[in-house]
């Protein structure tokens, strides 16, 4: 879906997009085999309603703290997974997304930031969407069926990552959670009751993180 122009010189910046498809399983295993689960946080929790940190430091902090996003994705399930819904401050995210052809996408972003596609190109795609942090809940959001995140790994490399379909909601959720947006901020107010009713219906599968 994107072209991508032909130029002799090779920018610094990172233009080609990784490959989180290679051995998708076996990477998200070592992750959360490494990692520990956490409780998610809920809405209400002040973490996930403001922007969290820029990160600065590429350590083995951070390292664990991936391993342990990871771990926590499984046990509760999820497809994308950002820190702060395990109650971290810090600009992460983690994914175990199929994209718009069934293909497993497996990866982190640190410090994501979206491209701004043109909208003369956007095509939206309402589907339902739900979160981890509003357990039990659904609602069509519309959404540009594309995305572009650009950030960095790990170890502080520049990175960019793409996806269609389902992945490319998953890539805009994620980073909407680090700005200190969940979904269901997009919704009109009626939907935004309404998903919160869904939730406070049902009692979720995995732990959470209970609001004072
Ligand atoms: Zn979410």
């Amino acid at each position: 879906m994107t072209e991508h122009e032909q130029i002799d010189e090779a920018p610094e910046q990172s233009s080609e997009f990784i490959d989180d498809v290679t051995d998708a399983e076996a990477r998200e295993a070592a992750h959360r085999e490494r990692g520990t689960a956490r409780p998610i946080t809920v809405v209400g929790n002040p973490v996930l309603h403001r922007p969290c940190q820029v990160v600065t430091e590429f350590d083995d902090k951070l390292a664990q703290l991936i391993d342990d996003m990871f771990a926590s994705q499984r046990a509760a399930e999820g497809v994308g997974l950002a820190a702060n819904q395990i109650g971290v401050d810090l600009r992460v995210f983690v994914y175990d997304c199929p994209d718009d052809d069934g293909v497993r996408h497996v990866g982190h972003v640190v410090n994501p930031v979206l491209d701004e596609l043109p909208v003369e190109s956007r095509v939206l795609d309402d589907s339902d969407e739900g979160c981890l942090s509003v357990p039990g809940a659904y609602a069509p959001l519309p959404r540009p069926d594309y995305a572009i995140v650009r950030g960095q790994d790990m170890h502080g490399n520049p990175i960019a990552v793409h996806g269609t379909g389902y992945f490319a909601r998953c890539l805009q959720h994620e980073t909407d959670h680090l700005y200190g947006y969940l979904y269901i901020d997009r919704l009109s107010k009626r939907e935004r009751k309404d998903a919160l009713r869904q939730m406070a219906e049902l009692t979720p599968k995995y732990e959470t993180v209970p609001n004072d």
